[in-house]
């Protein structure tokens, strides 16, 4: 009968009952599938074909629910810009846990799927545009070598969404290895007993740090674990400019995957500055904060783990503290390992700190392209406008150059590393939005499906690359993105 190759294992219906609630999508009209990723569903061990099909379609529509899985809305809470407050899944559901071929466990979860406990005043939808900009970027952060969730459909659903407009309405299938997230302890710490913290927190291991099972300080070492997936993720997003936009802690990943697509963006003009999302009007999660939000998230995460970390509280607190201290260290060496491998470096030297934060100065102070001026130092370009002529451009450039020469590698290898690291094109914000009006408008999905396809690449250097990685062009009103459409 299991003609799509389930192979279900409902493990969070297997938790203490506060943690969630069980219950089904909400049928919708006339559902249409619209993305389809066949290369992750073969890696999820389903058949691409059956999923394509009619019954497929109503299955990741939420119509039809397959055998041997209990689909659940999940609990959490979240500081929100800094507020704590109760949440939850309240538009989307786990429709299961996928077990793979190679013995990995995927959470399936269908995002628009209607109301649940957990929607306050949400309608439990979501639109077309921003499920396909999802799609679309979080399969684009996967190619870039950057842990993300992933997304395995579109359906529309031929049913409006009501926003200022009225919006043609969609479901989003994601795909992650778990939706475990900072705010998942904050919900069991603050409304559960230290029995469901402890349970949640072993589940927790058991999925993503099995290893740590059989330590002698099993919590500490999660938290570091954590921690360290985190320094390392938000690395990555530093190193190739992405912004995330809405960094609450019910927005981080236990597992250190990128969350949450609302209003994230790629930056263009170098400028720790830059915040793209509409409601962010203090800056908190601007590009140049995310490593220090991110170490206040992992604070937070912290004081959940303190019941587990010792029964003497103060024993806790101190062990929260001195891990906590560590996250900018680990975050430096990351960092510090992203930008050099951008630079074309092998090994270290205490000055590589400094000539990465000297090049990002001269960039920040003549409003360089980020991405291209890397590209430009890949190839030898001198065509990144402006700033080869500036004089303390050029005597960066000296420094580098003497700098590589203190290292064995040819130049031929320098260059290699640096396309490895030095994507050709990003999801530009003019070409996304151009491939979503062209979808989302007229039901051209031409523009989006060729975007996709060079996104899909994005260290190959080709030359079809070249016409994706110009810069948008000067415009008077700034770039904003929106959450919760
Ligand atoms: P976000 O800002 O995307 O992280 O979402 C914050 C919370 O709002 C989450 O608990 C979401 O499930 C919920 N939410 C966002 N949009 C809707 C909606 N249309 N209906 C119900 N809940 C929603
Ligand atoms: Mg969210
Ligand atoms: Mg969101």
């Amino acid at each position: 009968m299991n003609s799509f190759g389930w192979k279900f294992d409902s493990s969070y219906a297997r938790l203490p009952q506060l943690l969630y609630t069980l219950l089904d999508p909400t049928p919708v009209r006339l559902p249409k599938l619209v993305r389809f990723n066949s290369d992750l569903a073969e890696k999820l061990g389903l058949d691409p074909e059956a999923l394509n099909s009619e019954t497929g379609t109503e299955i990741l529509a939420g119509n039809r629910i397959p055998a041997g899985t209990e689909p659940l809305a999940q609990a959490y809470a979240g500081h929100q810009f800094g507020h704590f407050t109760m949440l939850g899944d309240g538009r989307a559901i786990l429709i299961g846990e996928q077990l793979t071929p190679s013995g990995k466990r995927f959470d399936l979860q269908l995002k628009g799927s209607g109301r649940t406990p957990y929607s306050r005043g949400g309608d439990g939808r979501a639109a077309l545009g921003p499920m396909l900009r999802e799609y679309l970027i979080s399969e684009a952060m996967h190619a870039l070598g950057v842990p993300t969730t992933r997304s395995l459909a579109v359906v529309s659903t031929g049913e409006p969404v009501y926003r200022e407009t009225a919006l043609p309405g969609a479901i989003l299938t994601r795909v992650a290895s778990s939706h475990l997230r900072v705010g998942t302890f904050q919900f069991a710490y603050s409304r559960g007993s230290d029995e469901d913290l402890k349970q949640l927190t072993d589940y927790a291991i058991a999925r993503h740090d099995p290893d740590l099972a059989g330590s002698g300080r099993p919590y500490y070492d999660f938290l570091q674990s954590v921690m360290n997936r985190q320094a390392s993720l938000i690395a990555k997003w530093q190193s190739i400019g992405f912004i995330h936009g809405v960094m609450n802690t019910d927005n981080m990943a236990i597992s250190g995957e990128t969350i949450d697509y609302g209003p994230c963006a790629f930056m263009d003009t170098y400028d720790p500055a830059t915040v793209f999302s509409s409601i962010d009007t203090q800056g908190r999660y601007a590009y140049g904060n995310q490593p220090y939000i991110a170490a206040w998230n992992l604070a937070r995460f912290a004081e959940t783990l303190m019941p587990l970390l010792d029964s003497d509280e103060e024993k806790a607190f101190s062990l929260a503290q001195e891990a906590i201290s560590g996250f900018s260290a680990q975050y430096r060496r990351h960092f510090l390992d992203a930008m050099s491998a951008k630079l074309g470096l092998f090994n270290n030297e205490p000055e590589d700190e400094g000539l990465i934060e000297a090049l990002l100065e001269i960039m920040h102070k003549h409003h360089a392209d980020y991405t291209n001026t890397f590209l430009a130092l890949t190839f030898n370009r001198a065509e990144v406008k402006g700033l080869f002529e500036e004089t303390d451009f050029q005597q960066w450039q000296k420094r580098w150059q003497e700098r590589l020469q203190r290292q064995p590698q040819s130049d031929t290898e320098v260059q290699e590393r640096m396309k490895r690291a030095n994507p050709a094109v990003i999801p530009r914000n003019h070409r996304v939005e151009a491939a979503l009006e062209a979808a989302v408008n007229f039901g051209d999905f031409g523009v989006l499906d060729r975007l996709s396809a060079v996104l899909a690449k994005p260290y190959a250097h080709t030359p079809d690359q070249a016409a994706y990685a110009a810069p948008p062009p000067q415009s008077a009103t700034p770039y904003r993105t929106f959450c919760g459409t």
